[in-house]
C-alpha cells in the first residue's frame, strides 16, 4: 500500500528537471502543469476528455519507468524475435532471436544497445511476444528509449513502457492495494485508476513521451511482476468503466485522485492542485471507514526534522524560497472545515515570507517522511516538529482503507465510488 495516489498528477511532484525537459521538448501543456507546482496555476486547457468516451478500444498509455545518467546502463532482455524502430517507424534492426543487452547512451547522444550504435536518440523495441524486461523486471507492451536533457546540461537515457491501458491497470491494482482487500474495494480502485489514467491521456499532448510515472506520484505500477490472476480478473470485470462528472455538460471524466487513508475527512482537490475542481472532488466527506478497516495510518507519531534540512529540502523543490534564508517559522493561516491546514506561511531568518500549500511542503519533505499534511507544525529549538498527524496521502477523493471499510460493511463498488466522488456516475469509455 502506498500513499499513491498521489498526485497522481501531483504533477507537482514530477522531478523538476523531468518537467522542464519534457515540456521543453514536447510542448507547452506539460510546462503549464510543471509550472503549476509553484504557482498554483496548474492545468492545461482540457483536451475535452469527453472525446475519449465512446472509443472502440482501450488506448495505450506511456509510463516512465526509469532514467539513467551518462555512463550508466540497464540490462534489457527480449525473448523471441523483435524489431528496433526509430521515431519515423523505420526498422533499424531486427532479430529472429531474443537478446539480453545493456542499453546506454553514447557521448554523441545516440543510443547504444547490444554493443551497437543505433545512430539515433529515440528507439522503440517491439517484440513479437509483446514483452521485455529491464534488469530482470518484466513488462508487457513495448519499450521506448530516448535521450533527454537532465540537470546542468547533462543528458540521460529514459525508459518508457508503452502498454495497453487495461494491461497497465492490472499492474497498478496490486501496486496500490493489498491483495487481502475485498473485491468491491479492488474494483472501485480499478475504476478510479482507469479514470485517472485516461484523464492524463486526454489532457496531455498526443505526442508526449509519457503520461504517468510508475510510482506514487502518479500510480504505483509494477508491470508484469505486479500482476496476479485476481487482479487481472478485477480489471477485466470493470473493463472500460470510468467515472464521469454527471453535472458537467457534456458529461466528462475528471481527475479521480485517491489516497491511502484520509484520516477521518476527505479534502478538497483545490488543496492539491490550487485550482477549482468538480463537485465530486470538493471533499469534506466524513469517513469513519478507514478507521473501521484498521488503517495503520489513521494517526501517526511525531516527526522531527532539523531546521537546516527542512530548509534545504524546501529550496531544492522551490528555489524561489532561497531568499528567505533558513526557515524560522511555519504558520497555518487557513484551515479547511475539517480543520486540516489549507495554507501555510513560511517566514525565514531574513524576515521575508512566502505562502505555500501544505501538500507542497509534504511533497518537498518527502511523502513518506511526512505521511500527510494534516498535522500541527511547531519549532522546537533547531528542529521543526510535526505532531497530531492524521492519515496517509493527500486525503483527496477515494480513501483506499475507507473503501475497504465500506466493502466490509456490505457496500457495492458503485456505492463506494458514489460515497467518495459524489455527483459522479459510471460510464463505459470503450
Ligand atoms: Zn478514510
Amino acid at each position: 500500500m502506498r500513499s499513491n495516489s498521489a498526485w497522481q498528477t501531483w504533477v507537482s511532484s514530477l522531478p523538476a528537471q523531468a518537467g522542464r525537459s519534457r515540456s521543453a521538448r514536447y510542448g507547452v501543456c506539460a510546462a503549464l502543469l510543471a509550472a503549476g507546482i509553484l504557482t498554483g496555476l496548474a492545468g492545461c486547457p482540457s483536451a475535452a476528455p469527453r472525446e475519449l468516451l465512446g472509443a472502440t478500444a482501450a488506448p495505450q498509455i506511456r509510463v516512465l519507468l526509469d532514467t539513467v545518467p551518462q555512463g550508466a546502463s540497464r540490462t534489457v532482455a527480449v525473448n523471441g524475435s523483435f524489431q528496433v524502430l526509430d521515431r519515423a517507424r523505420r526498422v533499424l534492426w531486427e532479430s529472429p532471436v531474443g537478446v539480453s543487452a545493456a542499453a546506454t547512451r553514447r557521448d554523441d547522444d545516440s543510443i547504444a544497445w547490444s554493443g551497437r550504435d543505433l545512430g539515433t536518440w529515440w528507439v522503440e523495441i517491439v517484440a513479437t511476444e509483446q514483452q521485455f524486461s529491464i534488469d530482470g523486471v518484466p513488462y508487457r507492451g513495448t519499450l521506448r528509449l530516448y535521450v533527454r536533457e537532465a540537470e546542468r546540461g547533462a543528458r540521460e537515457l529514459v525508459f518508457v513502457n508503452a502498454v495497453a491501458l487495461e494491461q497497465y491497470l492490472a499492474g497498478v491494482l496490486r501496486g496500490e492495494l493489498p491483495k487481502r482487500f475485498a473485491d468491491a474495494a479492488q474494483a472501485a480502485l480499478a475504476i478510479a485508476a482507469r479514470t485517472y489514467a485516461l484523464y492524463q491521456i486526454a489532457v496531455l499532448p498526443s505526442d508526449v513521451e509519457y503520461h504517468v510515472l510508475a510510482d506514487e506520484r502518479s500510480q504505483v505500477y509494477r508491470g508484469l511482476r505486479g500482476e496476479d490472476a485476481p487482479a487481472r480478473k478485477i480489471v477485466a470485470a470493470t473493463s472500460g468503466l470510468v467515472l464521469v462528472d454527471a453535472f458537467a455538460s457534456p458529461r466528462r471524466i475528471f481527475e479521480t485522485f485517491y489516497c491511502c487513508t484520509c484520516g477521518g475527512t476527505t479534502q478538497p482537490a483545490r488543496l492539491l492542485t490550487g485550482r477549482p475542481a468538480p463537485g465530486a472532488l470538493e471533499g469534506g466527506i466524513s469517513c469513519s471507514y478507514c478507521g473501521a478497516a484498521g488503517s495503520p495510518f489513521l494517526t501517526w507519531p511525531e516527526v522531527k526534522i532539523a531546521r537546516g534540512e527542512l530548509t534545504r529540502r524546501l529550496v531544492n523543490s522551490f528555489p524561489s524560497l532561497e531568499p528567505l534564508g533558513p526557515i524560522a517559522r511555519i504558520d497555518v493561516v487557513e484551515r479547511t472545515a475539517g480543520d486540516r491546514p489549507a495554507l501555510l506561511r513560511l517566514v525565514g531568518d531574513s524576515g521575508r515570507e512566502r505562502m505555500l500549500r501544505p501538500e507542497e511542503l509534504r511533497v518537498a519533505l518527502g511523502g513518506r517522511m511526512l505521511k500527510s499534511a494534516w498535522c500541527e507544525i511547531a519549532r522546537r529549538g533547531n528542529e521543526f516538529v510535526f505532531t497530531g498527524g492524521r492519515g496517509y496521502g493527500h486525503g483527496v477523493g477515494l480513501c483506499q482503507y475507507g473503501a475497504q471499510g465500506l466493502a466490509l460493511a456490505g457496500r457495492s463498488t458503485s456505492q463506494i465510488l458514489s460515497f467518495y466522488y459524489p455527483g459522479s456516475s459510471l460510464e463505459r469509455a470503450y
